[in-house]
């Protein structure tokens, strides 16, 4: 039982609470940036306490603040990541960042789970961890902060951003953005911070610091390695290779355009987007042609397809860094192609061996290999996944070919009959999320993922029926 110091301590502190709530907090001018990582880690600490001590209902309030942000701030901060990046398109920034603040889940994910029976009362909630280091990616600066933000600020954590040093300055003006929202919604300034010089160094200080609890990762194969070995709760979201298999029962025209467009948004950024395509040899003709039909795919000849090889893949069969996330018209205008606005992708049949079928390229160059049958291709884009678990897509009215595919390959996320970035919500069901959870089997992450569970046990006597 409490002693009356106790209690009059509890008091205080939310008498304190309340006025400072009702005042402001005093440090109502921090913008979420500081010099180190241990000021943010500080900072972030101590407006996650406040957070928790608020209602469910302020923590909402807050939310709603942070998706109003980032949909009034969409236009600048998407041309921002353009111009600082070089990477995407303009208007699928606007769509990804859309997405991120309209369907990443809130609190209603955390709902606690009640359970009454003959013993008595058992409840379920889903507690904050703390304070969560998250590192974000060059690929999609804005959309991941949105998407880690909301869901780890709903489920009542704080969060220290290291992102991407090339995306630092479109990072850093969204963090301030979503800060300042969770601010002018009564929320603790604080909970959301970063540093304003990410770097390397500062990613390992986060990784180290003893009052992080969480790690959240999102990039490739090498930072969700180092997070893993942490010895933290971590969470890895890496890098995908994703297939899309279309077979002689598919609805080919359908097929030719959903891969258009799930490869080419974002000039193939996207972790999701379709990175090759294998197609049965009976339909192969077809679908090629009903791509160049879409208006939006060029097809190389295959000393085009030769010339483009050599320019984006070095000889060390790395990508060329300088080509990623660039638009078509801008690699192909280097090997002597001029093409119109409207197109947005390349494409080219390739052998099985092509370094474009197996690296992961993130620009809208797409190599098309042929199979003799489903069989071979399913095996074949076993391979080419190369157990990333990340993400695969269909296209097929064959049941038994889909559930054979899928079974499989083992990804993540499965796509039938639609774009890859259905399978995050764009065109399809289900929430989004750009933290994609293959490496440690979270899946698409939410709110949820960035808890931990408690269990509240009352024994008998709470049944009202
Ligand atoms: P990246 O791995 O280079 O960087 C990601 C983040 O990790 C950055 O903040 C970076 O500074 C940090 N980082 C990198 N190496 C580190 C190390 N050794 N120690 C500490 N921190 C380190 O990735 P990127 O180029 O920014 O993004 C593209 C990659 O991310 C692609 O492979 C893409 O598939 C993947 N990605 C995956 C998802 C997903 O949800 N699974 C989402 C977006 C991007």
């Amino acid at each position: 039982m409490a002693t009356s110091q106790e209690v009059v301590t509890e008091l205080v502190r939310r008498v304190v609470e309340e006025l400072s709530r009702e005042k402001g907090f005093q440090d109502q001018d921090f913008s979420g940036l500081v010099d180190s990582v241990d000021e943010a880690v500080d900072r972030a600490l101590k407006a996650q306490k406040r957070l928790t001590a608020m209602t469910l209902k302020r923590r909402d309030q807050i939310i709603a603040s942070m998706r109003q942000a980032a949909l009034n701030n969409n236009e600048a901060l998407s041309a921002l990541s353009i111009r600082e990046t070089q990477l995407g398109r303009y208007q699928d920034k606007i769509k990804e960042n859309v997405l991120c603040a309209t369907k990443t889940p809130g609190t209603e994910d955390i709902q606690p789970q009640a359970l009454s029976g003959d013993d008595g009362l058992m409840l379920l909630e889903y507690a904050p961890v703390g304070v969560i280091g998250a590192l974000t990616p060059i690929t999609n600066p804005t959309g991941t902060i949105i998407n880690n933000g909301i869901g780890m600020v709903a489920a009542g954590n704080g969060v220290v951003f290291n992102p991407h040093p090339s995306a630092r300055e479109t990072s850093t003006q969204m963090i301030q953005i979503l800060h300042q929202a969770i601010v002018d919604a009564g929320g603790p300034p604080g909970l959301i911070t970063s540093v304003r010089e990410p770097t390397l160094d500062t990613a390992k200080q986060i990784i180290e610091h003893p009052k992080i609890n969480m790690l959240v990762a999102t990039g490739g194969k090498p930072v969700v390695d180092v997070v893993l070995r942490s010895g933290k709760k971590a969470i890895g979201a890496g890098a995908g290779n994703p297939p899309a298999l279309v077979d002689e029962t598919a609805h080919i025209r359908k097929a030719a355009e959903c891969i258009v467009d799930g490869a080419s948004i974002n000039n193939n950024v996207f972790c999701t987007s379709e990175k090759e395509v294998i197609v049965v040899d009976e339909v192969a003709d077809s679908l090629i042609k009903f791509m160049q039909e879409t208006g939006k795919a060029y097809l190389l000849t295959p000393e085009e397809a030769q010339k483009v090889t050599n320019l984006v893949v070095s000889s060390a069969e790395k990508i060329n860094i300088v080509y990623i996330g660039k638009n078509v018209q801008l690699i192909l205008r280097e090997i002597g192609i001029e093409l119109g606005e409207e197109y947005r992708l390349a494409i080219f049949e390739a052998a099985k061996d092509h370094p474009l079928v197996w690296l992961e390229q993130m620009m809208p160059i797409m190599p098309i290999v042929r199979v003799k049958d489903v069989q071979e291709g399913i095996r074949f884009a076993v391979e080419v996944e190369q157990g990333n678990r990340h993400t695969a897509i269909m296209h097929s009215t064959n049941v038994d070919h889909m559930t054979a595919f899928a079974r499989a390959i083992q990804t993540t996320i499965f796509v039938k009959n639609g774009p890859s970035y259905a399978g995050i919500g764009l065109g399809g069901e289900g929430h989004t999320a750009f933290t994609i959870a293959g490496p440690t089997g979270e899946g698409l992450t939410s709110a949820r993922t960035f808890t931990r569970q408690r269990r509240c046990t009352l024994v008998e006597g709470f049944r009202i029926i």
